[in-house]
Parts: structure tokens; C-alpha cells; sequence
């Protein structure tokens, strides 16, 4: 299938967190200078609006419905399954909001992804994928979901009631190994990107449709945020992709607030990293841009969203379409 599109390189973002940026009160309507003004978060300088969206010539991406634990950070988060459904509940509503008003079209099937990609349209379409599982009540509800366009789930953020994630290790637990059985059954793949070790070799078993939508690689960084060599290639066992993330930390080995952004080489090595073991055909884009991070944690180059067709540069020539969007577009087209 021939994707490409003559106004530049077809893009396609694994992961942006656009509703959960509406909830926090940014206007991603307005153009990225005006949302910058009126920004209500503080000290992570805004890079991603609609306009921006469309301006780097964005096509498609996955659009999260995420939904934020209680912590230290984050007072008002959720503490039981149900105030996390009702986050991500006004995600959708917010995602169904925005296709009404024409600034997005919502996907659900690869045929969908593939006519949406042959069209002219210029709204980017969005897919919808939960990160972290404790939204669905449990294996009754993930029909609902399914109904409602999430195609794909990763069961852990930090620790959910499924799954062991990010700094927070553990095994899948009994309902999220019934969970991910479930998953599989219904045709929802699997995003790993979150999952500590642990639930990610139990996942591993149990489902075959296994992608990673935003993490760079653990060969590179240290941390269970990010994927071993050995997770790489069983993702690619079941035909995955992986998504680059846009963050200096993930980036870069021991960077800090504060310090100078990481340089696209960096991002360059772990593209290279992941091709050397699994392909460049497996490299993709995730972003991640406005996953709660600002331009200030950016790779150096990167001050907005349109700033991304340019971040690969550093790859060889006849490698960044690929990287770009028709690593991802193959996936879509196939599978979802
Ligand atoms: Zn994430």
C-alpha cells in the first residue's frame, strides 16, 4: 500500500495525551502562542495544539484516555476504579467533543486508518488507546470500551489494580492476567510500554498482539520505564512496533531538570539501538510530547509539535519514512 502524501512525510504519532491536556484546562484549539499565554500549567511550556498538529502534517496518532492515580503530585487523582472510569469517561467525551467540532476524527479499524490516510482530510485522525487499565471495572466492561473506540490498552501506568508499571514492579495480577485474556479475545492489542518486567513476560504469554506506543530503549537508560533487548524482540515476535519518546530523561542517561536538552542524536541511538535488534521497519514515533512534559524537557531542537518531521534528520535519508509513519501505518492498517 502506497502512503504517501505529497505535502511531506506521511506522520503518525504512537502516543499523545490530548484529552488528558484538556483536563488540565489547555485550550488545544488555539494556536500554540495563545495557549502558551493562558497556559494554566506551569513550567512545562506547552508544544502541542491542533494547529501544531497540523502544521508538522500530522495524519494519525494514538490518542490516550488516561486517567491519574492519586499521589504526592497529583491530590486529585483517582483512589478506587471508579473515579478512574469517570476520567476517562470525560476524555471520550472530550475526544467525541472535538470530532464534532471537526479537530479530529476518531478511528477504530485498520480499513478506517487506511481510507482516513487516503483522503484529503486535514483534521489528524485518533485512535483511542488507555494507558493504564484501572478505567475498565473488569473483564464485563472492557466490551464497553471496545464499543466506545479503544483499540488498544496498556494495563499499567505506575501500579493499577492489573498490572505491575513503571516503578512499581509486580507480576500481572489474577484479574489482569483474566484482563489481558479477555484483551486478546476481543481483538485489543496490547500496549507494553508501562508494564514492568514482570507483567510484561506474563502479558507475553498471553497475548499476541503486542506493540510498544512510547519507550525507548533500557539498553540505553536504566530503569524498568524502558524496554530490555529481549522485550524489543519479543514485541517484534508478534509483529509489534515501538515508539520513540520525545523526553530528555528517557533520552539520555542520567539527565535532570534543568540540565541542556538532550541532543536528536540521542534520539538517533535508540532508533539505531532498537533497529540494530528488531529492524528499522519496527522504529516508529511516540512521542509523547505533551505527556506531561514541556518544551523544557524536549530534545534540543524540538519547541513545538511542528518541529517533529525535522527531528529525525539525523537518521539516514531513506530511514525516516519509516520512522515517521509508515511503520506505523503498516501496523494500523493490519491489525487494528
Ligand atoms: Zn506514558
Amino acid at each position: 500500500m502506497d502512503f504517501s502524501v505529497t505535502t511531506g512525510p506521511l506522520l503518525i504519532d504512537g502516543h499523545l495525551d490530548l484529552a488528558f491536556n484538556a483536563g488540565l484546562g489547555r485550550e488545544l484549539t488555539l494556536p500554540l502562542a495563545a495557549l502558551r499565554r493562558t497556559d494554566p500549567v506551569a513550567g512545562e511550556t506547552a508544544t502541542v495544539t491542533f494547529s501544531e498538529l497540523r502544521a508538522a502534517g500530522l495524519r494519525v496518532c494514538f490518542g490516550t484516555l488516561f486517567a491519574l492515580p492519586r499521589t504526592a503530585q497529583s491530590p486529585d487523582g483517582y483512589t478506587d476504579h471508579a473515579g478512574a472510569r469517570q476520567q476517562a469517561l470525560r476524555q471520550l467525551e472530550q475526544y467525541q467533543r472535538w470530532e464534532g467540532g471537526g479537530h479530529l476524527r476518531l478511528l477504530r479499524t485498520g480499513e478506517e486508518v487506511a481510507a482516513h490516510l487516503a483522503s484529503e482530510e486535514a483534521a489528524p485522525g485518533v485512535v483511542l488507546l488507555m494507558e493504564g487499565a484501572d478505567p475498565v471495572r473488569d473483564v464485563e466492561d472492557l466490551a464497553f470500551w471496545a464499543a466506545a473506540g479503544v483499540r488498544v490498552i496498556g494495563p499499567a501506568w505506575g501500579r493499577t489494580r492489573y498490572a505491575g508499571g513503571t516503578e512499581a514492579p509486580g507480576p500481572l495480577t489474577a484479574a489482569g492476567r483474566e484482563l489481558v485474556g479477555a484483551m486478546a479475545d476481543l481483538g485489543l492489542a496490547l500496549d507494553a510500554s508501562h508494564l514492568d518486567d514482570a507483567s510484561f513476560w506474563d502479558a507475553a504469554e498471553l497475548h499476541p498482539r503486542m506493540i510498544a506506543t512510547h519507550a525507548n530503549s533500557r539498553a540505553l537508560i536504566a530503569g524498568n520505564r524502558h524496554l530490555t533487548d529481549d522485550m524489543a524482540r519479543a514485541i517484534a515476535d508478534k509483529d509489534g512496533v515501538i515508539g520513540l519518546v520525545y523526553h530528555s530523561k528517557f533520552l539520555q542517561a542520567d539527565w535532570q531538570d534543568g540540565d541542556p536538552r538532550a541532543p536528536l542524536s540521542s534520539l538517533a541511538a535508540h532508533a539505531a539501538h532498537y533497529a540494530g535488534l528488531i529492524g528499522w521497519n519496527r522504529v516508529a514515533l511516540g512521542t509523547d510530547l505533551d505527556g506531561g512534559f514541556g518544551q523544557e524537557k524536549c530534545p534540543a531542537g524540538v519547541d513545538a509539535y511542528r518541529d517533529v518531521p525535522a527531528s529525525v534528520d539525523a537518521l539516514p535519508a531513506e530511514l525516516r519514512a519509516g520512522v515517521l509513519g509508515e511503520n506505523w501505518a503498516r501496523w494500523m492498517t493490519r491489525y487494528l
